[in-house]
């Protein structure tokens, strides 16, 4: 048997590559890892998170300025020049050449040789790599994972043209603001985009098949984005299918289950990701994807080749570059033997739509369906000094506290910096902190942070 070239051979530099590669690297370990594109740091970086949070905040930034409130943001309509986006692509830009110069120096530093080119198993311990100028070469090594992400789906019967039916990818290209924006999805990408144009002046359309937007968020916060979506204007058409799309000159028009069909000048397609397992070969490899189109793996990662790993969209669910750095740590931890390998307490998640939402631990829904005795806790942030300085009118809190023993089961939060307060719920959560803490903790003064106390005590009141 020929030896093996690298440690840990790692197909993509997502999120997902990168923390597996920079882990693996700190254990002393030869890593290679293989990105196809001509430019490293996959969806996150180039054409997913970064690009689209950008974008979000130059929107919310001139939301903010055009006047304070949604409502007022959009009646400011006119004021939002029509080359904003082309600024705050500018501006995206240069976020991007950064973040991309910052991770090739860590990788650099760190001894991760790169490889350029389109990896595929050859057998189960060797890839096939053809390299930019075409030539392949055969590598091995005793451990792979695979990190190649996901993709916008694309059904056969929606005519994208990268010009006015857009899907995910496509829309962060766009140079002008369209007059309308239609929607298709109400997930998370669907409602990131709906209310990154709203604000903007767009009129936004959004047609779901559900009967709620992000249904699965904790009731209380799901009903306030959809209450605020319709502030901003946005025209929800929930229990309705799309059944046509098509272009007539520079309009889409898009015909709905209901009779209706919809006029728009651009439409976004967000309806789903598919993995990114067809060039790989898997075959070669011994793995199988089921009928769905995934590949089995354990609370490790790994696949039924044990020493092959799937991390980050590939594997499925929450599909967040968060989690997806997480999944790096994890199976090159489980992969090399080290300690702790398991995922470091519970995941935060957050929703970048406008207002920003994040949670953490379960949501009310999920306490009556297993039977729990619990409590709610609410503050407001215009009930915090700070929110009143920003205007934060409808930001709120909740904390989910089991009865008797104080602990703190869910923590859920609406308004701004949503995404950041967070942090300081996981934080008490990872530590098995009774609500007790956050009540007696001083915070700082003014802050948001302080809703925290404000409703830790609504908690020890009921208790
Ligand atoms: C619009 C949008 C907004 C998002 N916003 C957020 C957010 O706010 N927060 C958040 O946490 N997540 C967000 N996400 C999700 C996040 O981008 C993904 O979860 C994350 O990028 C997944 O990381 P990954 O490492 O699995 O793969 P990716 O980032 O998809 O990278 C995979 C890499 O593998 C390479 N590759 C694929 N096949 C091969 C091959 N055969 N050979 C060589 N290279 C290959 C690709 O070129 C790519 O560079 C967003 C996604 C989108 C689309």
């Amino acid at each position: 048997m020929e030896p093996y070239d690298y440690d840990l051979l790692i197909i993509g530099s997502g999120p997902g590559g990168q923390s597996a590669a920079l882990k693996a690297a700190a254990l002393g370990k030869r890593v290679g890892l293989i990105e196809r594109k001509p430019y490293l740091g996959g969806v996150s970086l180039q054409t997913g998170t970064i690009p689209s949070k950008a974008l979000r905040e130059a929107a919310y930034l001139a939301s903010r300025f055009a006047g304070r409130g949604m409502r007022e943001a959009v009646q400011a309509r006119g004021q939002v020049p029509r080359d904003f986006l082309s600024e705050a692509v500018a501006c995206e830009k240069r976020v991007i050449e950064s973040q991309e110069s910052l991770l090739l120096s860590q990788l650099m530093a760190a001894g991760v040789t790169l490889l350029p080119g389109d990896a595929a198993f050859y057998d189960p311990c060797t890839l096939t790599l053809r390299r930019p100028d075409g030539d392949e070469i055969r590598l091995r090594a005793g451990i792979i994972i695979l990190a190649t992400g996901s993709r916008p789906r694309r059904p056969a019967d929606v005519p994208f043209d990268r010009e006015r039916v857009l899907d995910s990818t496509g829309i962060l290209k766009l140079q002008h603001l369209p007059e309308q924006l239609l929607v298709v999805g109400g997930g998370v990408i669907a409602c990131e985009f709906a209310t990154l144009f709203a604000p903007l002046g767009v009129q936004v359309q959004l047609v779901d098949a559900h009967e709620h937007v992000l249904a699965y968020l904790d009731s209380d916060i799901q009903h306030d984005l959809e209450e605020q979506l319709l502030d901003m204007g946005i025209q929800l058409y929930m229990q309705t299918r799309v059944e046509r799309i098509q272009r007539e000159g520079e309009r889409v028009l898009t015909s709905l289950d209901n009779s209706e069909t919809l006029e728009t000048d651009i439409l976004l397609y967000a309806l789903g990701r598919e993995p990114n397992y067809a060039s790989l070969n898997l075959d070669a490899a011994g793995l199988t994807a089921d009928d769905h189109g995934w590949v089995r793996i354990n609370e490790n990662f790994q696949t039924a080749q044990r020493h092959i790993y799937i991390i980050g969209d590939l594997a499925g669910r929450p599909s967040l570059a968060s989690t997806a750095m997480e999944q790096g740590r994890v199976a090159v931890n489980h992969a090399f033997a080290h300690e702790n390998a398991h995922p470091a307490g519970q995941l935060p998640m957050a929703i970048y739509t406008i207002p920003e939402l994040s949670y953490v631990g379960e949501t009310e829904r999920e306490l009556q369906e297993r039977g729990a005795a619990y409590v709610v806790g609410r503050a407001r942030f215009s009930e915090t000094a700070r929110g009143q300085i920003i205007g934060a009118e409808r930001g709120f809190m909740k904390l989910l506290v089991e009865r008797g023993s104080h602990t703190i089961l869910g923590v859920h939060i609406i308004g701004e910096s949503a995404s950041e307060l967070i942090h300081v719920g996981q934080m008490a959560m990872n530590c098995h902190a009774t609500v007790d803490v956050l009540a007696n903790s001083v915070f700082n003064y003014p802050t948001l942070a302080q809703c925290y106390k404000s409703a830790a005590m609504d908690c020890l009141r009921q208790l």
